[in-house]
Formats: structure tokens, C-alpha cells, sequence
């Protein structure tokens, strides 16, 4: 759908168009000059594949698939492969400039990539899914690698599908590679703490924000909504650190508690009832409802487009950890400035996954792996440094969070690309 063409609505829900608003006003603000400002909108490389995979039934079926590096000036790409029967080239440009910004945000020596499989998983078998992974691997061999392009797991792909884009790699190059994606299991290279990773940044930003507004983390009552790996790994650290979580949200339902959740108790409800709601110790509640909660902080870890036009104004939590991506729309970002609602933005908050790819990377680059302790007090370095980086350029340059992150992250970029001149 063209962007001209869309309404007021589709516009303001078009996640691609909110970050393109995003980085037209971080560039604005940095001054950037046009030349360096085009280089930084356009993908270096881009490459789209159309491969033969033999069905279950014997049938023969074409796969479309994609790899897009958006920029390799601060090192190789990095970003997820997703397999959906909508993927576009347009989303996977888009999606590959979203991790540069976020791997230069938390100043990892990363750019960004993308990829992405045009099928439907619900309907592929287990086996016809691997070969259309191999036959992918085998038309990105020389485009993807330790030092060009380091993929890993997206919607619908998982430790799984690393283990055989690995081997695939690896059979092409006649030695075992397991440092071409992140994301893979223990046993294959992958590292300590990637699972809870992305939950535990968000928790160490909350922590820091939190100590920022003079609050007293151990007096906190936070919101989640979305129990799955990032907002069920955030609510039980937050839990740990002493945080309240007084309300969980779910696609069919919140529950509410003003004294605080037992997070594994909810846990264990869920996995034997296969719901939250009608959890004995709290009382449910309409899930639009929950998030409007008056709390500490309110951290949206399910989907995208949460926070609108339409709610922004209602919102009643100091803080918003933004677990998910792009769950807060442009237009709520003006809302939510204009209220002094303390935001952190998603390629900050959650930019903690990311990060302990990196250092699954570097771990199977020295072939010696570290502890749990390693992995996450090196993760709360990097997210604490991060948090303050944008702070402070929020500060220095009287703007909100969101656009200082873009300006910090596009500001490097821009300075990578600079130093290395342009090769001709
Ligand atoms: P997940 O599928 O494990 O969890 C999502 C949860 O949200 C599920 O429990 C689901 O039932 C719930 N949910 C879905 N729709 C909902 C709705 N309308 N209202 C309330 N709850 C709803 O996914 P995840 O890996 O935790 O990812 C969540 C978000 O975080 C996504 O936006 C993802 O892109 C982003 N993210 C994830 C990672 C990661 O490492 N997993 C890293 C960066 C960003």
C-alpha cells in the first residue's frame, strides 16, 4: 500500500512510517548533511532469492526469500530471519535499518540486517521448513558470514532453524562456522543468558530510569502487558529486584493485584489452565482497561501500535519500558511528551537480546564461553552506558528520549561512515 494512498489511521499504525518520521527529525536535529543522510536511508546491499523446494507430497514449490544489509559501516550485519506468508521487501529494509539503529545505540560493533522467507510455517512440516532454511543458507553463503552478515532468530524461526542455517554454512565452507548466527543452542555455540537477555535489559533500564525520577525501585508498581519471553523474563526479574508487578495483560484478559503478583504462581497458572485470567490470588480485569492502570511503570512487551493517539492521552504510568518494537506510535509520542512521561525507547529497551547475540558471537570467534555471571554483568554495562548515553543527549539537545536515541545511534553511524570515507 503506498503511503500517499493510506488513512490518517494506516499511516499513524504504519511502524515504517513512524520510524522514517523518527529519523527525518533526529537528522533534522543532528544537522546532518544530505549527502551522509542518504547513505544512511538507503540499504548497502540487498539480495532476493527464489529457491525450489520439494513439498512432502512431491510437488515442487518456488520460496521467495530475502537478505537485506541496511548498513555494514560499524561491522558485519546483524538482524533476525523471519518466516511469513507477508513478508515484503519493504519490510525487510525497513526492519534491517531498525537494528543499525539499535546496534549503534547500545554501541555494539554491529550494522543492521534483515531477512525474511516468504511461507506460511503453520502449514509446512518440520521437514519441508529445513529444507526451505538450507536451500535460503545455501543462496546467502556468500553474503552472509562471521564477518559480513550475522543473522539470527525472528518470528516463526528459533534456535532450530540457527542450528541449521549453521550447519548448511558450514558444509558450503568445509568447516564447522558456529559464530555465522546467533541465537543457536548451547550445545552449538549459543551463549548463557540469551533467553532471558531481551527481559533482563528491560529490567536494568527500568532500574535506571527509575533511579533517575528519584523513585524507590523497592516502592514500584509496574504493568506488563505480554507474559511471553520478554514480559514473563522482565516480571520475574522485576520481581526479584523487589519491583510490584501488579497487573498482567494477555491477548485474552488482564489480572490485577494492588499488593503484587506471584509471577511464577501466574506462570504455573497459565501452563496448567492455559490462561492467566482467573488466577485465585487477583482479580481480572478488560484489557484495554490495564494498561490505563495508575502505576510506577508500564512496560508493553506483545505487539506493535499499543500506544496511540486514541489512548496516549490516558496513559497513567511514570514510566513506559518499551519491551516490544514499536509499540507506541508517532503521533502518541507528542501525547506522551507533551504529559512528561518518562519513555524508553524500544531500541534502547529491549536492545538487550541484541547485545548478548554479540557476545555469542565473540564467544564462538574465541571458541571459549562464558558464565552466567559474565553474560549478564557485562549485558548491564553495555545497557547501563546506553540508557545514560541517551539520557544525556536527550538533556544536551531538549529532546525527548526516542529522538535522542535515533540522534545517538544515527550521530555514530554517520561518524563511522565519515571516517572510513567514501571508497571509489
Ligand atoms: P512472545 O510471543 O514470546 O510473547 C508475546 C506475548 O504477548 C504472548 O504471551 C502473547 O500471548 C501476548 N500477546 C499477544 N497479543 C497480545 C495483546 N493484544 N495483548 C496482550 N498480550 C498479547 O514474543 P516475545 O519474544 O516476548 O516478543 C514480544 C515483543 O518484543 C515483540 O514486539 C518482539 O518483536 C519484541 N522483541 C523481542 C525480542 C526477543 O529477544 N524475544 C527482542 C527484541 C524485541
Amino acid at each position: 500500500m503506498s503511503a500517499e494512498l493510506a488513512s490518517p489511521i494506516q499511516r499513524e499504525f504504519n511502524p515504517w512510517l513512524a520510524a522514517e518520521a523518527r529519523f527525518d527529525e533526529a537528522a533534522e536535529r543532528l544537522g546532518l548533511d544530505e549527502g551522509i543522510c542518504k547513505i544512511l536511508r538507503t540499504p548497502a546491499r540487498e539480495l532476493t532469492v527464489h529457491i525450489p523446494v520439494q513439498l512432502d507430497d512431491g510437488r515442487l514449490e518456488i520460496f521467495t526469500g530475502y537478505r537485506v544489509q541496511h548498513s555494514i559501516a560499524r561491522g558485519p550485519g546483524k538482524g533476525g530471519i523471519r518466516f511469513a506468508p507477508d513478508v515484503t521487501l519493504d519490510e525487510v529494509r525497513a526492519l534491517a535499518a531498525w537494528m543499525t539503529w539499535k546496534c549503534a545505540v547500545v554501541n555494539i560493533p554491529f550494522g543492521g540486517a534483515k531477512g525474511g522467507v516468504v511461507c506460511d510455517p503453520a502449514v509446512l512440516s518440520d521437514g519441508e521448513l529445513e529444507r526451505i532454511t538450507r536451500r535460503y543458507t545455501a543462496e546467502l553463503v556468500e553474503f552472509i558470514g562471521p564477518e559480513s552478515d550475522v543473522p539470527a532468530p525472528d518470528m516463526n524461526t528459533n534456535a532450530q532453524t540457527m542450528a541449521w542455517i549453521m550447519d548448511t554454512y558450514s558444509m558450503h565452507k568445509r568447516h564447522t562456522e558456529t559464530a555465522v548466527v546467533t541465537g543457536k543452542p548451547l550445545d552449538l555455540g549459543g551463549s548463557r543468558g540469551r533467553p532471558e537477555a531481551t527481559g533482563r535489559g528491560c529490567m536494568i533500564v527500568t532500574w535506571e530510569a527509575l533511579r533517575k525520577l528519584g523513585i524507590n525501585p523497592s516502592n514500584t508498581n509496574v504493568v506488563i502487558q505480554g507474559f511471553g519471553n520478554v514480559g514473563g523474563m522482565a516480571a520475574r526479574l522485576m520481581s526479584r529486584a523487589g519491583m510490584r508487578i501488579v497487573a498482567i495483560i494477555e491477548y485474552d484478559g488482564a489480572i490485577y493485584n494492588p499488593h503484587g503478583l506471584d509471577v511464577d504462581a501466574v506462570a504455573r497458572h497459565r501452563r496448567e489452565t492455559g490462561s492467566i485470567l482467573d488466577f485465585p490470588e487477583a482479580e481480572n480485569m478488560d484489557r484495554d482497561e490495564a494498561l490505563l492502570l495508575e502505576c510506577h511503570v508500564l512496560l508493553p512487551a506483545a505487539k506493535e501500535n499499543v500506544i496511540t493517539s486514541q489512548n496516549a492521552d490516558k496513559i497513567r504510568a511514570q514510566i513506559i519500558c518499551e519491551g516490544a518494537n514499536g509499540p507506541t506510535t508517532a503521533l502518541a509520542d507528542k501525547i506522551l511528551e507533551e504529559r512528561g512521561i518518562f519513555v524508553i525507547p524500544d531500541i534502547l529497551a529491549n536492545a538487550g537480546g541484541v547485545t548478548v547475540s554479540y557476545f555469542e558471537w565473540v564467544q564462538d570467534r574465541q571458541g571459549f564461553f562464558w558464565n552466567a555471571q559474565l553474560v549478564n554483568g557485562r549485558l548491564e554495562e553495555i545497557m547501563v552506558n546506553a540508557f545514560r548515553d541517551v539520557v544525556g543527549y536527550a538533556e544536551k539537545h531538549k529532546v525527548n528520549n526516542r529522538i535522542a536515541a535515533y540522534m545517538l545511534a544515527m550521530d555514530r553511524v554517520a561518524f563511522a561512515v565519515k571516517l572510513r570515507g567514501i571508497y571509489a
